[in-house]
């Protein structure tokens, strides 16, 4: 598992000593794809001179998770009813457990769709993850 970091220096505007570590942060964003989210109570590493910064790795997790969320409700209302696909179909194509099936879509490696508070993948995004699926192996087989 990847460790967190401990920032001392800043290598943003190269301020030394200058890094500390603030809890309680939050991360705004807004995008045409998902519209606005608002994730609190976050932490990290941030500089006290340009106040630039780094989350930490739990951090940058529960923004990729908001965002993928966010981006499930905006789709909700693009895809339609009829090409919305189980959880379980997105893991047999993948050849993968239903649980990383859930993974992939909170990581926002697969796309989702929002159905009765559950994030489920649709057609296009099943097709979409399998393309990738395949290109990965590709790479493995080439580079081993
Ligand atoms: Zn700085």
């Amino acid at each position: 598992m990847a460790k967190d970091k401990v920032w001392v220096d800043c290598p943003v505007c190269g301020e030394e000593k200058s890094m500390e570590f603030r809890k309680n942060q939050v991360f705004n964003a807004s995008n045409e794809d998902f519209g606005k989210i608002k994730v609190e109570g976050l932490s990290g590493y941030f500089c006290k001179a340009c106040s630039d910064g780094f989350f930490d790795i739990s951090s940058k997790n529960k923004i990729k998770f908001a965002i993928s969320e966010a981006k499930a409700k905006a789709l909700s209302e693009i895809v339609k009813a009829v090409e919305v696909e189980t959880i379980a179909r997105l893991a047999k194509e993948l050849h993968t457990s239903k649980t990383y099936a859930i993974q992939a879509m909170r990581e926002g490696k697969v796309s989702s769709v929002f159905v009765a508070g559950e994030m489920r993948p649709f057609r296009k995004s099943i097709e979409e993850a399998k393309k990738m699926y395949l290109a990965k192996k590709k790479k493995k087989l080439i580079s081993h």
